[in-house]
């Protein structure tokens, strides 16, 4: 059997993925951002202690493997991939057997991430499953250029809810690539989060049969790190010590460390210990890599945080169901206007719902996604109570629907240091003027907005014009100030 990367070792097509992602959707790199500025704040609030959750034992993270096979040596058994899950888990805990390999000086820096993996035991749509998909493809293989193995219609296998779920597919992987990773911000490609894993990878022997220095599930932790926001131990570059990978406790380094190094390996002055070839982010082969600093921890675990904090109340492992819901139309609305509402509920199917729509028509219903009716100008909240015959789960939305009259309307009345104009919902105002009796202009300003507020303090009291132009055109409405 041929084994995989003899030549040059360690392959992983992340930064490869990223040029992908790039051209696909020029808007990707401000999101990618802005997911690491919430995590850099994450951080800054938990250095200054104002540490928001404490989170009691470890994470743990939904997953589901998409097995996407063109061969039956390709379609891994489900054995193969529980076994990666022992890894990762162990791994992220820091309870692999081989942390004894770390060095005294870099085992120092190295810790438990508190995160675990679970096998998804509900499905999007609220069946049970195992955790694995497995599609058949006509695809022989798979590359970094393109979405193909994420994509249904290109022979490849649809993600699961990325909110909700880790998406790691797995299929075969050209030009000796193990695997790649998106980062964190895939807002717009949501649908493209995830991990990808050459089917040679995934798990350890005796479950894992192929011979290769990559058997031992390694590419996974190295490219959930990524998904977790890490970058490769030795800089965002290829061959360089001004780059950097951003993590203050690793060692500065020149550039990757291929098969299995031994020693000191110093580069860019990192001397007396040189490059931590055993980190996860290296590309040293599986059995040499052992840990995870103290620093990219605290990365992984701010990303957890931030942008990736859907997945800290997934239910997707436990069994659970949580009522969520949307409204799909306008919440802004003119009396005797309707609002649409959509069951997003996740985990367990529910058997029941029950909502109740505060000043709506009707006031409550069991359909799953009703319509409702609100009569009377003022702000409602809305409930979703959803069951089955285990347990329940309830959302309230308080102050979501708005419901303004259907007219005009300028208060107080009379006025005396201030006036509020207000506009119906769907209607914006252009420019408001207050004119005298004698029909000269005392106040005058372009509005963009629904709804405005005028001082009124400096005009003495008696009878004035507003002269109120907006989207559906011009009014004349008298007003009294009285001081
Ligand atoms: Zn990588």
């Amino acid at each position: 059997m041929p084994s995989i990367g003899q030549q040059k070792g360690r392959t992983c097509a992340t930064e490869l993925y990223q040029q992908t992602i790039e051209q696909l959707q020029p808007g990707i790199q401000l999101q990618q951002q802005q997911a690491k500025e919430a995590a850099q704040q994450y951080l800054s609030q938990k250095l200054q202690g104002q540490e928001m959750r404490k989170a009691a034992g470890a994470i743990s993270i939904p997953v589901v493997f998409h097995v996407v096979y063109n061969t039956p040596e390709q379609n891994i058994s489900d054995e193969q991939i529980y076994s990666q899950l022992a890894v990762l888990n162990a791994d992220f805990r820091r309870t692999n057997a081989d942390k004894i390999n770390t060095p005294t000086h870099f085992a120092a820096l190295a810790g438990d991430a508190g995160i675990e993996f679970c096998l998804a035991s509900t499905a999007p749509d609220g069946s049970v499953t195992n955790g694995i998909t497995r599609t058949q493809t006509s695809s022989a293989s798979f590359s970094a250029n393109n979405n193909n193995i994420k994509r249904q219609d290109r022979g490849g296998a649809p993600a699961w809810d990325r909110s909700q779920y880790l998406n790691i597919w797995v299929g075969n992987i050209s030009d000796d690539i193990l695997g790649w990773a998106t980062f964190p911000g895939m807002g717009s490609s949501s649908q493209y989060d995830g991990v990808v894993l050459f089917y040679k990878t995934v798990g350890e022997p005796p479950y894992n049969p192929f011979r290769t220095q990559f058997n031992k599930g390694r590419t996974a932790t190295h490219e959930i790190g990524h998904w977790l926001g890490l970058q490769h131990i030795w800089g965002t570059g290829n061959e360089s010590c001004s780059d950097s990978d951003f993590i203050d406790d690793t060692p500065n380094q020149y550039k990757p460390n291929y098969d299995c190094p031994s020693g000191t390996i110093v580069s860019c002055e990192n001397g007396p210990y040189g490059d931590m070839w055993q980190n996860y982010m290296d590309y040293s082969d599986d059995a040499c890599m052992n840990l995870f600093t103290n620093g990219q921890i605290a990365y992984m675990q701010a990303v957890l945080n931030s942008s990736r904090s859907s997945l800290l109340t997934s239910v997707a492992c436990n069994g659970g169901l949580r009522a969520r819901f949307e409204a799909e139309t306008d919440t802004l609305i003119q009396a005797g206007e309707q609002v649409q509402f959509k069951d997003k509920s996740i985990g367990v199917k529910p058997s029941s719902w029950r909502w109740e729509f505060e000043g709506g028509t009707p006031a409550t219903s069991t359909e799953r996604n009703p319509t409702v009716t609100y009569k009377t100008p003022g702000t409602y909240k809305v409930r979703l109570t959803i069951a089955n015959s285990q347990m329940s789960s309830t959302q309230t939305k308080e102050q979501l629907i708005e419901v303004t009259p259907n007219d005009l309307t300028v208060y107080p009345v009379p006025a005396s240091d201030y006036l509020i104009i207000e506009q119906p919902a769907h209607v914006t105002l252009r420019q408001v003027e207050l004119l005298s009796r004698l029909g000269q202009v005392m106040l005058s300003r372009k509005v963009t907005t629904r709804k405005a507020e005028f001082r009124t303090t400096g005009l003495p009291s008696g009878l004035y014009f507003l002269r109120i132009s907006s989207s559906e055109g011009v009014i004349t409405k008298k007003v009294t100030i009285i001081k």
